[in-house]
């Protein structure tokens, strides 16, 4: 494939504006998988994604389109060239944005998908500035366009006002009946340009993901930026110095298929024999072995916003947990990890998120794909950005100030649609602000967020204690002024958790010695088999065992059983 017959686009959008949809259709109208496979969401391949219907790793998948098109050298075309088109999902959450910033890398424009009912959203915005800041050519899509509240006009407005694009660009479709999908890959190669590398230079490949796969051993995602690879080939990490030889080079089609050669502008994979993730750096530069190159820029190092320790429910699992959380941090780079120990936990992890959502997908992919059972602690953390319907605009910026926000611009988009800066401490918004925000604003309000600079603040340590004992893992960093409504709340929601034991057991909060609030479970004997009337044998070792699994989930701190699910709730009091 000449360079001038290839694209590489991604999708953007907020989140639920249909961009994996799309995807679908595209890959669909160009044969790439069959219709109606099934899968709703073919692009969304791991298991967390399809529960929760979000993306959060980004996917490659390369297709072939037949387009009638005057090329550059001005020549008319009389017969439809082949084109190879590069489609790359990206995720829409805010938590995400390092896989989104990720995936422009290897591209030149971008289809930016906007629900012709919502309109531009906080997710709308962040994105368009990622594409915007890596100067690639952007085509709106107004999708959506079938809904009975569609306002297009309204949309294109706001996209003028918000973005400086012409209204005129815009394509109305609906990924849901098909119309005006036929507009879509058209306008890709028409209005994006091929690829700027040089296929006569020596090659360089940026490295943009990798996985671990069970037959292959590590698959790296790359995209040929100038030369070409081909199998055999001997390859160095500009990063390492590592050298391997290419077993296996070819497209995502979408699922692996080897060519035995990748060209300039080019995205794929490679098969090199690197042993463990570890080594496929991602942002890092491949080259031939013999030849020296100037190395690509590779990406801005993540920022982590949410901390939180990570256990192994059982003690001796450390090990395996140990081994998970390294294959999982291959696959999601944007997770940092270092080693910590707890007195009531045992040996642990302290892992660096990008946000809560990023957490809790971290959490259940580690059991789903690794079966691993984790305790996690209470997050910490620093701050953020957000937006507002102008309808709910007092609510929320009552909310932001009851939150210890300060305002630091207030616009309207347009008549209906108001956008709020502000400066928040994390803690405040890292548990429940969003949901309350969606609250407030009957869930027209849209949010997103960046780092912005540590600030002094009064600030204390609240411990909560078992019979005197201090529970590490709940500790909690908390304003001053809140503390003691706080150490009240965390007290009677842990009470609900404990079981009685045959012993009194006293739950407190304190900052420092002084005890802020108390709570008691008082003694009680539990017998689990008092219902069965020593009938029922088989029934009784049910019990038994349905227990002891119970059992497993549980922390010990002092003579006292806390269970998982009591770590994971005390997260949401703040
Ligand atoms: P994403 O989060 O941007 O990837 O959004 P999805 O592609 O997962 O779509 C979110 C929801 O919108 C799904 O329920 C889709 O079926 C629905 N959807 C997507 N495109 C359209 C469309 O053109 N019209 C309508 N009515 N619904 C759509
Ligand atoms: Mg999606």
């Amino acid at each position: 494939y000449p360079t001038e017959r290839i694209r590489n686009f991604s999708i953007i959008a907020h989140v639920d504006h249909g961009k994996s949809t799309l995807a679908d259709r595209l890959l669909e109208l160009t044969g790439t998988i069959k219709r109606g496979l099934g899968q709703p969401q073919y692009l969304d391949k791991l298991q967390v994604e399809r529960e929760r219907g979000i993306t959060v790793k980004a996917q490659t998948a390369t297709m072939f389109y037949d387009h009638k098109f005057q090329g550059a050298n001005g020549i008319d075309v009389q017969e439809p060239c082949r084109f190879l088109l590069n489609l790359i999902d990206t995720p829409g959450h805010v938590d995400f944005s390092y896989e989104v910033s990720r995936s422009l890398a290897a591209c030149q424009g971008a289809l930016l998908v906007v629900d012709a009912a919502q309109g531009v959203q906080a997710q709308t915005v962040a994105n368009f500035y990622l594409a915007f800041e890596s100067n690639l050519t952007i085509i709106p899509v107004i999708n959506k366009i079938d809904q009975p509240t569609a306002d297009p006009d309204r949309v294109k407005a706001q996209l003028k006002s918000m973005f400086d694009l012409d209204p005129n660009d815009a394509l109305l479709t609906s990924a849901k009946t098909g119309q005006g999908l036929e507009h879509v890959l058209p306008a890709v190669i028409e209005r994006m340009p091929p690829p700027p590398g040089n296929c006569n230079s020596p090659l360089r490949m940026l490295l943009l993901d990798s996985y671990y796969d069970e037959y292959k051993g590590v698959i790296c995602h790359v995209a040929v930026v100038d030369g070409t690879l081909r199998k055999g080939d001997k390859i160095s990490s500009a990063a390492t110095g590592q050298s391997y030889e290419v077993l296996d080079v070819g497209i995502m089609h979408p699922e692996l298929k080897p060519t035995g050669v990748l060209l300039t502008g080019q995205v794929g994979y490679v098969v090199s024999g690197m042993r463990s993730t570890k080594e496929a750096r991602v942002g890092d530069t491949l080259h031939q072995s013999r030849s020296i190159v100037e190395p690509l820029p590779g990406f801005k190092p993540v920022k982590h916003m949410v901390f939180s320790g990570v256990y192994p429910v059982d003690g001796s699992d450390f090990e395996a947990l140990n081994h998970a959380i390294e294959r999982l941090t291959c696959n999601d780079a944007s997770v940092s990890v270092t080693k910590e120990s707890s007195t009531a936990l045992g040996l642990g992890f302290r892992c660096g998120f990008l946000g809560l959502l990023h957490m809790d997908v971290f959490h259940q992919r580690l059991e789903q794909e690794y079966g691993a059972h984790v305790i996690s602690t209470v997050p910490t953390v620093p701050y953020i950005f957000e937006y507002s319907d102008g309808r709910y605009v007092g609510a929320v910026i009552t909310l932001c100030s009851e939150r210890r926000g300060e305002q630091l611009e207030y616009t309207f988009i347009d008549s209906q649609r108001a956008f709020m800066k502000y400066r928040l401490p994390l803690r405040e918004i890292v548990v429940d602000f969003y949901n309350e925000l969606k609250s407030i604003t009957s869930g027209y309000a849209s949010f997103d967020y960046e780092d912005s600079e540590y600030q002094a603040s009064d600030l204390v340590k609240l411990d909560l204690l078992l019979n005197g004992q201090p529970i590490d893992a709940m500790a909690a960093i908390v304003h001053n002024l809140k503390a003691q409504r706080l150490g009240r709340d965390l007290v009677e929601k842990l009470k609900k958790f404990i079981d009685r034991q045959m012993f009194e057991i006293t739950i407190q909060a304190a900052i420092g010695s002084k005890v802020v609030a108390r709570e008691t479970v008082s003694a009680m004997r539990k017998n689990v088999l008092a219902k069965c009337y020593g009938g029922d044998v088989t029934r009784k070792r049910k019990l038994l065992e349905k227990q002891k699994e119970g059992k497993k989930r549980m922390k010990r701190v002092g003579s006292v059983d806390i269970p998982q699910e009591a770590f994971h709730e005390m997260l949401k009091v703040s």
